[in-house]
């Protein structure tokens, strides 16, 4: 049985965890990797609050393994979020896009483990600093939202573990167990692994989406929209729209204006290639097929198994 502090913290068989994704994770995909001996996090950022509820207590019914909620703090209502979380007994919280002094204590203060996302050692520091029991540090090859710096995952995950003192969880650009025996080897002590989780047969994303992951091939996307909030998206008409529009120096206002509502929803959940949002990451170039995650996870694990085991000259 395989033991570390992130294994322990979170009381899992594995060091696998499963990305919050919106309008990707809801309680099929948590609970299913959750019962492959993973964490299976549900990704609040697109939920409205009952509906995060709902998914909760689905998660609950479906499994006795603990699971998490991903929390962007830059949701809207935040705060009622947070209450349902607190109410339904959540265990682990893992936030994301906002600081996290603000929430961590109020959580901790509840029993809550909190882990945050970051994209480089100072804002690793800050979550040290804030009380969080372990950072997810999120390389450039990551999808959907992303740090502004461009750190590649091979570079910002020595450079974490080397600034805190907390476990580190790599993030971007993981989704093989070669990959991840690479970032353990670098100094993580678990992953976080999203794109191939959205190619499972429980992401609630749309079938079109699932396929265009697995048609991608390498160059196929590109972080976008550092003007506004910086994002890795697979490359539609959407995102050339965007590029030409940030290319002739478009300013804040006119980028909201091309966005507009829910396009991310357009996109990964209903399914319109060409003018939606597709946030995935680099490695969607490596993913060939939609699988059951139970089975991904277990893939990953006998992946990381065997390559520990090889000899560094065969
Ligand atoms: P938009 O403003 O374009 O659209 C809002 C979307 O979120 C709609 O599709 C809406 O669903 C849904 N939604 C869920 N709860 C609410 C709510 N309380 N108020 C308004 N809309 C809600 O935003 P985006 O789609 O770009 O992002 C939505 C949210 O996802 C962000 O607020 C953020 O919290 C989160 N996010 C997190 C990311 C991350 O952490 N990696 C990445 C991107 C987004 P409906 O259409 O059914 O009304």
């Amino acid at each position: 049985m395989f033991s570390n502090s992130i294994t322990k913290l979170f009381s899992t068989n594995y060091p696998i965890i499963q990305a919050g994704m919106i309008w990707a994770s809801g309680w099929k995909l948590a609970s299913a990797v959750s019962n492959a001996g993973g964490l299976g996090i549900i990704g609040a950022g697109s939920m409205y609050p009952e509906t995060l509820r709902e998914h909760i207590q689905k998660c609950k019914a479906a499994t006795t393994k603990p699971f998490a909620v991903n929390l962007p703090l830059l949701y809207p209502d935040l705060d009622k979020h947070i209450e349902i979380i607190i109410e339904e007994g959540v265990k682990i919280v893992f936030t994301s896009a906002g600081n996290p002094k603000t929430w961590t204590q109020h959580f901790k203060q509840q029993g809550i483990t909190v882990v945050h996302v970051v994209s480089s050692s100072k804002f690793a520091l800050k979550a040290q600093e804030a009380g969080c029991d372990a950072v997810v540090a999120e390389g450039f090859e990551a999808g959907g939202h992303n740090g502004r710096e461009e750190t590649t995952t091979f570079v910002l995950i020595p450079a974490v573990a080397k600034a805190v003192n907390i476990p580190v969880i790599a993030a971007g650009g993981i989704a093989t167990g070669r990959q991840m025996l690479a970032a353990m080897i670098l100094g993580a002590q678990g992953v976080q692994i999203g794109t191939r989780f959205v190619a499972s047969e429980e992401a609630s994303s749309h079938l079109s989406f699932k396929q265009a992951i697995i048609d991608s091939v390498e160059g196929d996307t590109q972080l976008t929209m550092k003007k506004l909030t910086p994002v890795r998206l697979l490359k539609n008409n959407f995102f050339q729209q965007i590029q030409e529009a940030e290319a002739r120096g478009a300013d804040e206002i006119e980028l909201k204006k091309i966005l507009g509502r829910a396009r991310a929803k357009q996109g990964m959940y209903e399914g319109n290639l060409d003018e939606g949002e597709l946030e995935i990451g680099q490695v969607s170039a490596l993913v060939k097929d939609i699988l059951p995650a139970g089975k991904i996870v277990a893939n990953i694990w006998k992946e990381f198994s065997e390559a520990l085991q090889r000899p560094l000259n065969q």
